[in-house]
């Protein structure tokens, strides 16, 4: 794992997070900034930059997770929607170079608004 990789940190338990889901390969947890309570990250516990270095079999795991996981996220915080994103690559708005999705949860007060400007 590289060492400054903050998700790898988090993986290891060198960083505290609130974990929403484990199992042996995926981590779920809340976002430190959230756009949206609830807003929930959902990680490869192996290091992979981005989608595109992701092996199949472990995007199909964490894919799986963001779909076990939606219904259940947006009931905890009682939302009706939510936007699920990768933001794929430096140019694309990815801050943390190690895959995750991001699952933010949505409510009728952001009028159908996009993703962006909930960031204030
Ligand atoms: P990105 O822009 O798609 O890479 O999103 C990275 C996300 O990670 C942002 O929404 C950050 O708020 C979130 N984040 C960064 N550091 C931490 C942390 O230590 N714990 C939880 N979330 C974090």
């Amino acid at each position: 794992m590289p060492e400054d990789c903050i998700f790898c940190q988090i993986v290891a338990g060198d960083i505290p997070s609130r974990t929403v889901y484990e199992d042996d390969s995926v981590l779920a947890f809340l976002d430190a900034n959230p756009l949206a309570p609830g807003h929930t990250l959902v990680i490869p516990k192996a290091h992979h930059e981005r989608l595109n270095d992701t092996p199949a079999d472990v995007a199909g795991e964490v894919l799986s997770t963001v779909h076990e996981l939606v219904p259940a996220v947006e009931g905890a915080v009682d939302a009706p929607a939510s936007t699920v994103a990768f933001n794929n690559g430096e140019e694309a708005g990815q801050e943390v170079p190690h895959v995750h999705a991001h699952i933010v949860p949505r409510f009728a007060e952001d009028g159908g608004r996009p993703i962006h400007a909930l960031v204030t």
